[in-house]
């Protein structure tokens, strides 16, 4: 996975045999032209041509690269229950929701195993992963506070001095880590809102941005407000985990922040302050009961008033959530927005939540479906190729790149199902991976990852 030598790369030609050959004819291919039909040759898995054959009429289905997630947690707890699924279980609910890249951003060690036995031994090809390892975060303060992370059922390093990094850098690196992500928020949604937890220093963020840097390591920044942002982009970083929350960014504002790229989260931090009526709209679509935990929806049918609510923080949050909403058009519009989810929080699924995301992104505004989806998946595409450290310029859809694809019926919402999505050239089967995660639920341990 390292190195771009990764299974994007097509296996060497010449392996004897007869070659494998299928035409799409007549297809759109938005991503190198708007207005042209296609017909795309693919022969061993590989893209080997694609054809102008005349201009589009309306009415084509449009083949776009796989969906990159650009910001999962694969062994994190996304269900009500605290239970988190089979690695194989959400290998498969990323395959069915056309997700075919997936950057983990920490916690994959916890899974790595089964993901790689489930992989060897699934007739469908795995998404491409990309994982950090585990989080680096700050010490516990004075005031018992403990850096955003240790919070989660997964390791993070809590660091202190540059010889603790160091050991976080080599032993990420010895578990197949490739970039490193780095928790910088005190947990502020808003304006006056508490304080939750401890946060690394200047000094830490200066050294860590640096050490990364002279270790050609891509390096991940989660913050929430404004003022963190200012000062992690000020010490070197450029690669935000989520938008900035705590205020709509003024034009001003976000000329600060040149070169710099946001990841949009909104699925993964809107469970927190919904009502069971949105519960049950958002796990209304077909394929939430085919791919997910159906105790989910039991779940939610007794939701009597938003966690928010309880824990105080339903205002903050939903103010939180409309500034990162407009924060992330705002990306949207200059082209530094990265489409992801924080899938693993609790309530924001694998796969099922990317949907959503985009969605919720796109609101009720036809005009952003074309650039939601450029990035969504060139982008997210090439973000995952610079955390693995493959710093080739070839995008997804030229000659000699893998077929890794998704075919999307004309003018389906941003939250359809793709018509077909196909893997290096092998297709999924839908109701075959329904079936496969199915027989996963009824096997012990009921296809959860731990019993
Ligand atoms: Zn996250």
């Amino acid at each position: 996975m390292r190195g771009g030598a990764g299974p994007d790369r097509p296996r060497d030609a010449g392996r004897g045999g007869p070659v494998s050959r299928q035409v799409l004819s007549g297809v759109a291919v938005p991503g190198l032209d708007t207005g042209t039909v296609f017909d795309v040759t693919v022969e061993d898995g590989v893209f080997a041509r694609f054809e102008a054959t005349g201009p589009r009429r309306g009415g084509e289905r449009e083949l776009w690269p796989g969906y990159t997630e650009t910001h999962a947690h694969v062994s994190l707890p996304a269900n009500w229950d605290d239970t988190a699924d089979d690695p194989r279980i959400i290998a498969l609910q990323y395959l069915y929701h056309g997700v075919t890249h997936v950057v983990d951003m920490f916690g994959f060690p916890l899974v790595a195993d089964a993901w790689r036995e489930g992989a060897a031994a699934s007739p469908w090809p795995y998404p491409e992963i990309v994982h950090c390892g585990y989080a680096v975060t700050a010490l516990t303060d004075a005031a018992g506070r403990t850096g955003h992370g240790v919070e989660f059922p997964a390791p993070v390093y809590m660091i202190g001095v540059e010889a603790d990094l160091d050991q976080a850098l080599r032993a990420n690196a010895a578990r197949g880590g490739t970039f490193l992500k780095v928790m910088f928020t005190d947990g502020t949604e808003q304006p006056g809102s508490p304080v939750k937890f401890s946060r690394l220093s200047e000094e830490v963020l200066r050294f860590t941005a640096r050490t990364a840097a002279e270790r050609g390591i891509t390096a991940v920044i989660d913050c929430n407000t404004l003022q963190e942002t200012r000062w992690a982009y000020a010490c070197g970083f450029r690669l935000f985990a989520h938008t900035v929350r705590d205020r709509t960014l003024g034009a001003a504002e976000r000329a600060e922040f040149a070169g710099a790229r946001f990841v949009s989260t909104l699925a993964g931090l809107r469970p927190m302050v919904m009502t069971g009526e949105e519960f049950l709209a958002e796990y209304g679509r077909e394929s939430f009961a085919l791919t997910q935990d159906p105790a989910n929806l039991e779940f939610v049918r007794g939701i009597e008033k938003p966690y928010g609510i309880g824990f105080g923080c339903q205002e903050t949050r939903t103010a939180a959530l409309a500034d990162m909403r407009r924060n992330a058009l705002a990306a949207l519009r200059d082209g530094s927005l990265l489409v992801g989810t924080d899938s693993g929080n609790t309530g924001a699924y694998h796969g099922y939540s990317f949907l959503s995301e985009l969605g919720l992104l796109r609101g009720d505004d036809p005009t952003l479906d074309h650039a939601l989806r450029h990035q969504a998946t060139f982008t997210g595409r090439r973000y995952f190729d610079e955390l693995r450290g493959d710093a080739s310029p070839a995008g997804p859809l030229g000659t000699g790149a893998c077929a890794t694809y998704n075919l999307h019926a004309p003018g389906a919402p941003l939250t359809a199902l793709p018509l077909a999505t196909v893997v290096r050239g092998v297709p999924v089967d839908r109701p075959a991976l329904a079936r496969a995660i199915a027989g996963l639920r009824a096997t012990a341990p009921n296809g959860k990852a731990t019993p």
